[in-house]
């Protein structure tokens, strides 16, 4: 296949639907899955006699995201009707951003290298171009029955919605996956949007073209729509470029145009053409004034900010000593970053000291397994987790100091899961998990299981190195409690060894 001899080249357009309680321009509810049409106001329907005013988050939102992303911020911009009739609009047209957007020339890297077989650290980065962010609201919902009859849902008639648009910098549809993530992920740690893309509060148009390698100039590019997940949006891309590709081959030309991604047989066709006949008339809002931003507005978000993901992982890293695994895993989710670091605290407040980096791996280690697993498992928010950090730090440090074996601690955990008021020390007490390290204690257990195996231990000196087994479990039946096995395996094998014979040892 020539699928090596051309490149891909992408540029997204990205809908964030922001999470405020209001509406852009309406004092409206927003709340999600609420009943049809309860959640419409004349405003976001637009009779006559109404005026939008502008909701001050929005502008806030749209700041965050800006500066989180290193774009500039437009001082003056103008809201501007978009004209189109579809009976999801009831007002005839779209209030949005048009030639003066309130963010521009941003960008936010990727780190394609972080994926590999051999991850680079975050070395190896791509810096993909924002060309804008625009505040805008969002149309209603139609929804087609099987009969062949529409029904329209108003509620989401104004919801805001900021729409970001990259440069064609990406480079492959795995590319643009990891933008996206990378977008979600933000989002969510600025706090604006649950970039949930199956809800649709995270929408992507994706326009895709090929080049042949080497080649400056851009092909003429086709752009892929209705792609509701992550992995919808790497497909659609996928069929799309080799799609153009073979056209290529054949001495086609590829038409511009706008495609259906069908996630049912997995390709794209086209939307029919009255659908994209775009002369939008778009006009200056008259009723809307200008959006002013000023210095102070701009600095007061920007304090605002909290840690961005790449910062926070770095700093796992650097300051905490993780592995850079670890810290990408942790800093996925703020709440779960949150929560690492909360349990950190606890723990040093009970170690005082010692070998941080290892404490810190450990606290790690019992988060990306236990924890991430029971969440997913329960689909349970890490706020809402049973263990609270106080509580795991008290396991962790019982496991630090041995007082529980590996074993023990996963099964104290999920005890914790279920007896919130306890401590990881009750749990442990209760079960009988606390294991012995203390060698005076566990000493004259094997004293007795050797002197009442004599036979047994002769044929352990004669070569038969598989009784030790035995023996260990003969000392952990008859020890009262649970003894740390690694020490009772050591303190046999000494007392053992010690029964040979001097001049057998010697040979
Ligand atoms: P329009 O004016 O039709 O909206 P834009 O120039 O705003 O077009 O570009 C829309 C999106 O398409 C942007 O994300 C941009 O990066 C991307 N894009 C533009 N040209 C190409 C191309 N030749 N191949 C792939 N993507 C492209
Ligand atoms: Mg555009």
């Amino acid at each position: 296949m020539a699928y090596e001899n051309y490149e891909p080249v992408i540029g997204l357009e990205v809908h964030v639907q922001l999470q405020t309680d209001a509406k852009i321009f309406s004092p409206d509810a927003t709340a999600f899955g609420a009943a049809p049409n309860t959640q419409v106001d004349p405003i976001s329907l637009g009779h006559p006699g109404t005026l939008p005013v502008l909701n001050e988050k929005v502008v806030a939102y749209a700041l965050r995201l800006g500066l989180a992303t290193h774009c500039s911020i437009a001082s003056r911009s103008v809201f501007a009707r978009k004209h189109y009739f579809y009976p999801d609009l009831p007002k005839g047209y779209q209030i949005s951003q048009y030639d003066t957007p309130i963010c521009y020339d941003g960008h936010v890297d990727i780190f394609p290298g972080d994926e590999d077989e051999t991850p680079t650290g975050g070395k190896a980065s791509r810096r993909v171009g924002l060309t804008r962010i625009h505040m805008e609201e969002d149309a209603g919902k139609s929804m087609h029955d099987p009969d062949g009859s529409t029904r329209l849902d108003y509620n989401r008639c104004g919801i805001p919605l900021l729409e970001l648009v990259t440069e064609p910098d990406l480079r492959s549809p795995r590319e643009a996956r990891l933008f996206l993530e990378r977008l979600r992920q933000l989002v969510r740690y600025l706090d604006i949007s649950d970039g949930n893309m199956e809800e649709g509060s995270l929408r992507c148009d994706a326009n895709v073209s090929v080049r042949p390698r080497g080649r400056e100039a851009f092909g003429t590019r086709t752009e892929l729509k209705n792609m509701n997940s992550m992995r919808h949006v790497e497909q659609a891309l996928d069929y799309e470029i080799t799609r153009q590709i073979a056209a290529e081959e054949r001495g086609n030309t590829i038409t511009q145009q706008t495609l259906l991604w069908d996630p049912d047989s997995g390709t794209t066709r086209p939307m029919r053409s009255k659908e994209e006949a775009h002369d939008y008339r778009y006009m200056p809002d008259p009723d809307l004034v200008e959006v002013t931003v000023s210095d102070e507005m701009v600095a007061q978000v920007r304090d605002g900010l909290p840690e961005l993901p790449r910062a926070r992982q770095q700093r796992f890293v650097e300051e905490i000593g993780l592995p850079a695994y670890d810290a990408g895993v942790l800093t996925e989710e703020r709440a779960v970053a949150d929560y690492f670091e909360e349990t950190l605290r606890h723990l040093y407040k009970r170690t005082k000291g010692g070998d941080t980096d290892a404490q810190a791996k450990t606290v790690s280690n019992f988060i990306m397994t236990e924890v991430l697993r029971v969440l997913n498992e329960r689909d349970l928010d890490v706020e809402a987790l049973p263990v609270t950090p106080e509580r795991l730090a008290q396991l962790v440090f019982l496991r630090l100091q041995d007082k529980v074996s590996s074993n023990g601690a996963q099964e104290v955990f999920a005890a914790m899961m279920e007896q919130p008021d306890k401590s990881a020390g009750a749990i442990a007490d209760e079960r009988d998990l606390i294991q012995v390290s203390d060698r005076s204690a566990i000493a004259p257990v094997v004293d007795n299981v050797i002197s009442d195996h004599t036979d047994k231990v002769q044929t352990y000196l004669d070569g038969k190195d598989g009784l030790l087994g035995f023996f260990i479990g003969q000392v952990m039946q008859r020890f009262d409690g649970s003894p740390n096995p690694e020490l009772v395996r050591s303190l046999l094998r000494d007392k053992l060894e010690a029964q040979r014979d001097p001049a057998n040892v010697d040979e």
